[in-house]
């Protein structure tokens, strides 16, 4: 208990200490808990700020191992939202006061995808009289796109790093340029550059990945002093390549906690940033992302994809709400955050105040 607690008073974690919190249990476990949920609630309140989540489309270039669709997996019908569907999500997020939404997609950089979304956040951005806040997690893009897409209207962006640890990164991805970490990372530089709110995160409890490796992932945002993070456990998936080493996983429940105690141990490091409670989570527990909130997470995702695209467009087994409408999901999860305590910034930005204070 001595030591956790003594780590627990420091300013800034070794990579040690960070080994010692994630590997901790028992009543240890859960004071690291309530650590983070004190900083949560004097940092950034007990205040959820919702994101609606637009799943654009499933067309993606690129053939992560993990990931259900990635462009070799022939198993799903591509689909693109049309204009007037985003709209009407858009809609939808507007008059129930969401404030922001997310537009996320497989990744593609033709230039056909990027004038469409160049002009769909201007009609966004007219549609809501500029009083909604465009997340965009939309791949690996050039500068110019990101420039474009900013001065479009979009505020924030979400380039998960999926590993800060370039080797194992190798053993996740093809090895090729559109694959390759530096470019990733490269790409992180670029948007912090250009001007948005900067998001990244990675995958808990991947085949190959180790503690230290998770330790390291936590230094990695205290370095790059990130904004946003949104972190949550790999889940396998039959159709990719990564399905073969299932049998070397940490079992569901590990991977769960693993990730609450992520969550819990960056909220402490990282006071004022804006971590999401993700749907992963709640893939594996149905009450995960209430527990992710209970831990110092304070945004989360509602899904508003229209209900016919969600078999398509998924990333992993199990995937929650696939047949939920958007107003089904909006009432199960008000009850849920108030379960856990939270309230619901209706109306508000809720942007990372990590980020408005790096301005001043
Ligand atoms: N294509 C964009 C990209 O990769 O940045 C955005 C969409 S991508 C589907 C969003 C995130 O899904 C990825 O960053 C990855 O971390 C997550 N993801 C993909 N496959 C997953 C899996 N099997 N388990 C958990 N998360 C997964
Ligand atoms: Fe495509 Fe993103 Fe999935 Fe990779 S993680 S295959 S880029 S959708």
């Amino acid at each position: 208990m001595n030591s956790l607690n003594k780590i627990l008073e420091k300013e800034d974690f070794t990579k040690d200490d960070l080994l010692y919190l994630l590997n901790s249990s028992g009543q240890e476990r859960l004071t690291l808990f309530e650590k983070a949920k004190e900083i949560k609630a004097s940092f950034v309140g007990k205040k959820v700020y919702f994101r609606g989540l637009i799943e654009y489309s499933n067309y993606c270039k690129k053939n992560c191992y993990y990931c259900g669709i990635r462009a070799g997996n022939s198993r799903y019908a591509r689909y693109r939202m049309t204009d007037d569907e985003v709209l009407e999500a858009v809609n939808y997020a507007y008059i129930n006061n969401y404030a922001s939404i997310v537009m996320q997609s497989g990744e593609q950089t033709n230039k056909a995808f990027v004038t469409k979304i160049e002009s769909l956040l201007k009609k966004i951005h007219q549609q809501t009289k500029g009083e909604i806040h465009v997340t965009l997690s939309l791949g690996e893009q050039s500068e110019d796109t990101y420039r474009m897409w900013f001065e479009a209207g979009a505020h924030r962006y979400l380039l998960r790093i999926e590993v800060s640890n370039p080797e194992l990164y190798l053993k996740l991805h093809p090895d090729n340029l559109s694959h390759d970490y530096q470019r990733r990372l490269n790409a992180l530089k670029t948007l912090r550059k250009s001007g948005y709110q900067v998001g990244t995160g990675v995958m808990i409890g991947l085949p190959f990945q180790t503690i230290s490796d998770l330790a390291d992932d936590l230094l990695f945002f205290r370095d790059f002093d990130i904004d946003m993070a949104g972190m949550g456990p790999y889940i396998e998936h039959a159709d990719t390549p990564l399905y073969r080493y299932r049998h070397e996983l940490l079992p569901l429940k590990e991977r769960f906690d693993l990730s609450l105690k992520m969550v819990a141990i960056l909220r402490i490091m990282m006071k004022n940033i804006n971590i999401a409670a993700t749907t992963a989570m709640q893939t594996i527990d149905p009450q995960g992302r209430e527990k992710a909130l209970m831990v110092g997470a304070n945004v989360i995702m509602p899904n508003l994809t229209p209900v016919k695209y969600r078999q398509d467009y998924l990333l992993y087994e199990n995937k929650p709400c696939l047949d939920e409408e958007a107003e089904e999901c909006k009432s199960c999860l008000e009850a849920r955050i108030h379960m856990a305590g939270d309230t619901i910034g209706y109306g508000e930005w809720g942007d990372s105040r990590h980020f408005s204070e790096r301005q001043v």
